[in-house]
């Protein structure tokens, strides 16, 4: 990530355009530029050796005006202030896109969570916890998993807050195991909606899946699961690839084996595979396919590497892959970029349905929450589509347009209090 790279100038830059087109004068959006609340803690941990080591940990909330805020929670050595800013507001704008009663957040901890013990892992995500207990709960604001942090994680959050409340409160967090009010489906659901997308954009540019040829960076939960249903859906994934570097084999790699290997915690370096060769990250973004998922991290595709792009269509699988002048020059090359509020919200859909069941006590099938989801983001896709060729505009301009309208009415209905 280069140094003058500040993702929360992205965000404005974007909201400020979808502002104009629409139309609303400085004053009614001026509130949300700005997160509402934002808490820095520093977070003691004793560490296996004895020594006390201090994390820096962030819970953002952008925005409350649709609802309670909801967002990630992120382990990793690049965090800091701007990119958890950054997060929340996508949150906000991904929750109105798809019109789920939420606002937006997002959590982080400057901590590389592959050099720590599972105890340390653990006391780490506690003592987190308990220090934004204050501003966190199911009716205020609701985390759930994001880079480095797992089910396990969550569990560790719940348990948390609940033995704080002295009673159980399993809707404070999602993503959770399955065992401990988990819903069925949400580890794939980001996935899921992932593809669901990617076969809707296809459609309408009289594509299949079957047979499309696809790459995918970054083989964490998105981009592992997003890989396996692209196989599934009889799409060839030529090539692949994790914080160790990536794999491109032009008759489609073996997913499966690959699904096997990553779901056992190894990282695509220790992978081998007949008429697979090792390539970079940037040789990965550049292949010669049709479809490119990048499903890692922000600022992937930029001004230096965007015109080097073959894939004539981008579904962005993380969080701001794309820079804004990234945006332009693919724009500029005919490429159609489907925005990551629309593209990776079947997480938090599915995030909503696990939180809906946990306040109700109630469990739905796997069936009933994958049929939701897919029709959440079908209705979605349409209003997105429907908006960009109306107003003549890129699908993430359309996104905007639909996810700042939901959130400036929202404000103004309720004004200003006092
Ligand atoms: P994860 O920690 O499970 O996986 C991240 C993956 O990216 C790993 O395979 C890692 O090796 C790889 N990676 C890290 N740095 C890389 C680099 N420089 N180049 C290539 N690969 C790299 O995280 P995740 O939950 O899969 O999240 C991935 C992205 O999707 C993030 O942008 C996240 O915000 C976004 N997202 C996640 C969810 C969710 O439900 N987990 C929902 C919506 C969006």
């Amino acid at each position: 990530m280069g140094a003058e790279y500040n993702p929360y100038d992205n965000v404005l830059s974007v909201v400020e355009n979808a502002a104009k087109i629409l139309g609303y004068k400085p004053d009614e959006y001026e509130t949300i530029k700005y997160p509402e609340r934002e808490l820095q803690v520093s977070i003691p941990v004793k560490m296996h050796d004895g020594s006390i080591k201090v994390f820096e940990g962030y819970r953002v909330q952008h925005s409350t005006v649709r609802g309670p805020a909801k967002g990630g929670i992120r382990f990793h050595w690049n965090v800091n202030k701007d990119e958890v800013r950054a997060l929340a507001a996508w949150m906000t704008f991904k929750c109105a896109v798809v019109n789920i009663p939420y606002g937006g957040a997002k959590g982080g901890v400057v901590v590389d969570p592959g050099k720590l013990t599972r105890d340390e892992l653990q006391a780490l995500a506690r003592r987190f916890t308990a220090m934004i207990f204050p501003i966190i709960g199911p009716e205020k604001d609701i985390p759930a998993p994001d880079v480095g942090t797992t089910p396990e994680i969550m569990g560790w959050v719940m348990d948390t807050y609940s033995m704080l409340k002295g009673y159980g409160v399993p809707g404070v967090v999602t993503g959770k195991p399955l065992e401990v009010g988990g819903a069925a489906g949400r580890k794939e659901a980001t996935g899921r909606g992932v593809v669901t997308t990617a076969g809707n954009i296809l459609a309408k540019h009289d594509i299949a899946l079957r047979g499309v040829t696809a790459a995918v960076q970054g083989m964490g939960n998105v981009g592992s699961i997003t890989a396996d249903l692209l196989h599934r859906e009889g799409a060839k994934v030529l090539g692949a690839s994790d914080v160790s570097g990536g794999l491109y084999n032009p008759n489609g790699l073996d997913i499966p084996a690959i699904m096997k290997h990553v779901g056992a915690g190894k990282l695509l370096e220790s992978y081998n595979e007949n008429g697979a060769k090792r390539i970079s990250n940037s040789e990965l973004l550049e292949l010669d396919v049709q479809l490119l998922i990048p499903a890692a991290l922000e600022n992937q595709i930029n001004a230096s590497n965007a015109k080097n792009i073959k894939a004539k269509f981008i579904v962005e699988a993380a969080n701001g892959p794309t820079a804004v002048e990234a945006d332009a020059i693919l724009e500029k090359m005919g490429v159609v970029v489907v925005p990551d509020i629309l593209a990776n919200a079947g997480g938090v859909v599915t995030s909503y349905f696990e939180w809906v069941q946990n306040l109700q006590r109630m469990a739905w099938t796997e069936a009933e929450t994958n049929t939701r989801l897919v029709d959440i983001m079908n209705r979605a896709f349409a209003e997105v589509w429907d908006m960009a060729k109306e107003k003549n505009v890129s699908m993430r301009t359309g996104a905007y347009l639909i996810a700042v309208r939901r959130v400036v009415e929202a404000s103004r209905t309720l004004g200003i209090w006092p």
